[in-house]
């Protein structure tokens, strides 16, 4: 098993404890995201040092008020580093009631980051809340520049879903997935070769854990709800989302 995003920098993990647990938890890979240009680098580093973790760079939407240029040319300076495998997590967040210059600001920092993966030749890794009709619009006019496309956290539900399809979109489930009134029957649409599990950990963690931290080894527990939609044994649904996330980030 992959659990293709996980936050192993953030304040509540021991990373090394995570990494080293790895193996009695019946992970193959983590891939860590970067959401600044701190933890980015951090992130390289970490990968650097441990053969299973691989790493993606890059600012988070919600950083876009303070983000410079100067940022956004560390996030193209370190994305040509080894063991980056993705420009992520970016996109557009207007949860918190984004006003118009702010919404304008994220979509600049988007496209910025779109054109790195672009040059760079990466996929990328798409946060997006509140804000699929925008990220759509940004997706259908710079598809054509981007190798990948996932759509991390996929929260848009069964409506959504055939436009980000039609965009030949990956789609990656948390632990919020499994929550008990969520309708997980667009997942049968969804094509097998672009579905993938993850954590978001420390945040969202799969039921019946919901509301703790949460950890990449929970993976499983997404895995399982999911692999129970599709009518799948886990193992079978292992195999496919392993599979997918290896073309995804191109691993080894
Ligand atoms: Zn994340």
């Amino acid at each position: 098993m992959i659990d293709a995003h996980a936050h192993l920098l953030n304040e509540k993990f021991n990373a090394s404890d995570i990494i080293s647990s790895m193996r009695d938890d019946r992970l193959d890979k983590i891939v860590n995201i970067g959401t600044d240009v701190a933890d980015s680098r951090q992130g390289i580093v970490l990968a650097k040092n441990n053969k299973n973790v691989f790493c993606t760079v890059g600012i988070h939407p919600e950083y876009a008020d303070n983000t410079t240029d100067a940022d956004v040319a560390i996030i193209d300076e370190l994305a040509s580093s080894k063991k980056v495998v993705a420009i992520g997590e970016i996109g557009l967040d207007y949860h918190f009631g984004a006003t118009e210059e702010q919404k304008q600001k994220q979509k600049e920092l988007f496209v910025r980051q779109i054109k790195i993966a672009s040059r760079h030749n990466l996929p990328i890794v798409i946060h997006c809340r509140d804000a699929a009709d925008d990220v759509l619009e940004i997706l259908k006019e710079h598809r054509h520049l981007l190798l990948r496309v996932v759509m991390h956290c996929y929260s848009e539900g069964g409506a959504y879903m055939p436009k980000f399809r039609e965009l030949d979109c990956y789609f990656s489930f948390t632990g919020n997935i499994t929550f008990k009134k969520v309708d997980r029957t667009f997942l049968k649409d969804i094509p097998q070769n672009r579905i993938m599990v993850e954590t978001d950990a420390p945040w969202l963690s799969p039921e019946p854990l919901r509301g703790t931290t949460n950890y990449p080894k929970n993976v499983w527990l997404t895995a399982q709800k999911i692999a129970d939609t599709l009518e799948m044994s886990l193992e079978k649904f292992d195999t496919l989302s392993s599979d997918n996330t290896k073309t995804f980030y191109n691993l080894p």
